[in-house]
């Protein structure tokens, strides 16, 4: 019996399939035909959880105390962990009754603070390309998306003076991240002041998606929003533990910043969800408090592959700059080849498993993203694969 007459919400239909999920199944298909994949398809890092992680976590498990619902606002002793981070690494002092709020996740908090603030029919202005949840965020909550396209004449910066007047009136949100995912951009303090000024000027909730905040290299230090003065009147901001700490699994990340927005969320959220199990948010503490070394560690990892793959590619023929931050490549296909038709190209040809950039929106067509989530060894034997499969990059020649 069919049930054509149970439909989807319409919400559900302005959704295309999440094209990492699409990937998926490519890659399932791949592996049943007995390839060796090579996957740096996905931002999910490869490393374990640090140790002390690790075990704050199983301490934390055996204590009946956590075993119970955690607090809906998250626990005193993580909310302050993560104040008293901040302080340390931006300067910027926070409420941790008001102006923090623990979360599954950051990409479940980008989502529902756009169920909490954006109504159908808003215009909510979001990069492309952009991390999926800055757009798609906003569209399950029926905001009509104004994109802001990322180009690499603008070193993938938003150019806030292409975006008329008319629009920025009536715009309600305003969704940003940098150091960037997929483009690995970075951005100066003073586009930080330029983006708030803004916002304040046409009375935007500013959105800031600070991921990449630890992974940077060559003595690069990302800005937070919320060190720009006035930026907290406004605007918040989004961590996550999954990448530096390599706690993709975890589900655990936080927003902070101005305490009205905060609180929308919060007051949404404790109609969904209980937040984080306890045990967890102690083992998220720990994480936070890690020190400095742990840190240089991983930036060191990402800077030896990033040194690696770019120098490789180099060879091969495409002239990739070497980003400043994140954990990833943004290589350009070669011309008149599609994002899609050039991943799934190197997939077949290679077995290795790159991003199509369409994932991220129209504005990523024409490129791939390459995640350094493989240690050099496997990095060297992808550069073989794609010099083996001819995988090289031809600029076009110019007729003569
Ligand atoms: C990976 C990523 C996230 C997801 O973080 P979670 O905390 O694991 O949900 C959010 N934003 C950006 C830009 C990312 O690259």
């Amino acid at each position: 019996m069919t049930i054509d007459w149970i439909q989807p919400a319409k919400r559900l239909s302005a959704l295309p399939p999440y094209v990492f999920a699409r990937l998926d199944e490519l890659k399932a298909r791949a592996r049943e035909q007995g390839l060796d994949l090579i996957d740096l398809g996905m931002g999910n890092p490869d490393g374990p959880t640090p140790e002390p992680v690790v075990e704050a976590a199983t301490n934390a498990i055996r204590d009946a105390a956590n075993h119970g619902y955690p607090p809906f606002e998250g626990t005193a002793s993580f909310r302050q962990a993560i104040t008293s981070w901040y302080h340390r690494r931006y300067g910027v002092d926070l409420d941790p009754e008001g102006e923090a709020l623990p979360l599954l996740g950051s990409k479940e908090g980008l989502t529902h603070l756009a169920m909490a603030y954006i109504n159908p029919g808003d215009t909510v202005l979001a990069p492309t390309p952009a991390y999926p949840a800055h757009f798609r965020g906003p569209a399950i909550a029926g905001g009509q998306i104004y994109h802001l396209v990322l180009k690499p004449e603008n070193d993938w910066l938003i150019d806030l003076s292409a975006i008329p007047d008319t629009v920025a009136e009536r715009a309600k949100a305003l969704y940003f991240n940098y150091p960037n995912n997929p483009t690995a951009a970075t951005a100066p303090r003073e586009f930080f002041e330029d983006i708030v000024a803004f916002a304040r000027k046409h009375e935007i909730l500013l959105v800031h998606d600070l991921c990449y905040a630890e992974l940077a290299f060559d003595n690069y230090h990302p800005t937070s929003l919320l060190e720009i003065p006035g930026a907290k009147d406004i605007g918040v901001e989004f961590h996550t533990l999954s990448k530096t700490y390599n706690m993709a699994g975890w589900r655990v990340g936080f927003v902070v910043g101005n305490r009205h927005i905060v609180q929308g969320l919060r007051t949404l959220k404790t109609n969904l969800d209980y937040g984080i199990f306890a045990a967890l948010q102690t083992a998220a503490e720990t994480a936070l408090q890690l020190p400095d070394v742990y840190l240089h560690e991983v930036q060191a990892r990402y800077r030896i592959r990033r040194d690696f793959m770019v120098n490789g590619l180099a060879a091969l023929g495409w002239e990739i700059p070497k980003t400043k931050a994140t954990m990833y490549l943004w290589v350009p296909c070669p011309p008149g080849v599609s994002s899609t038709d050039f991943a799934l190209s190197v997939l077949q040809q290679t077995g290795i498993v790159v991003t199509p950039g369409n994932a991220f929106g129209p504005g990523g067509e024409g490129y791939v993203r390459i995640s350094l989530i493989a240690n050099c060894d496997r990095l060297g034997e992808a550069l073989d694969r794609l010099r083996r499969g001819e995988i090289c990059y031809e600029p076009e020649t110019a007729e003569v």
